[in-house]
């Protein structure tokens, strides 16, 4: 028996959290959750998780901020951080994997795709046109 991954949930909307949550327990994943980017930093330092779903819009910290306080942590440097955003304009994308993220998840969460989605992530395959242009 291996041992289940463990993921980070940031996300200020409950809903959406206990969500994404849910899913992800059912497919077996042992799962965390922040409300913000400060909330986050503290769970990802006390414990490296081994994938993040990082919203955008947060009060207290946001997504780009966590994600660079994240990215200079020892313990997290081969974890995945998947940008959750609602933004919908073009660009976005761009702007959001310019800045380190490794994926991009759209709200509202195609939920059918998500597991698939983290699977491939966590087991390295994951990734995007748009990153492998910028490596
Ligand atoms: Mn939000």
């Amino acid at each position: 028996m291996t041992m289940a991954s463990r993921i980070l949930i940031v996300e200020d909307n409950e809903t959406n959290r206990i969500l994404i949550r849910d899913i992800l327990r059912y497919h077996g994943y042992e799962v965390e959750e922040a409300e913000n980017g400060m909330e986050a930093l503290r769970k990802a330092s006390d414990r490296p998780p081994d994938l993040i779903l990082l919203d955008i819009q947060m009060p207290v910290m946001d997504g780009f901020t966590a994600l660079r306080h994240l990215r200079e942590m020892p313990g997290l440097k081969g974890t995945c951080i998947i940008a959750l955003t609602s933004f919908a304009m073009t660009g976005d994308r761009e702007m959001i994997m310019r800045a380190g993220f490794d994926d991009y998840i759209s709200k509202p969460i195609d939920t059918r795709s998500l597991p698939g989605l983290i699977r491939r992530h966590l087991e390295g395959e994951a990734m995007t046109g748009l990153k492998k242009g910028l490596r």
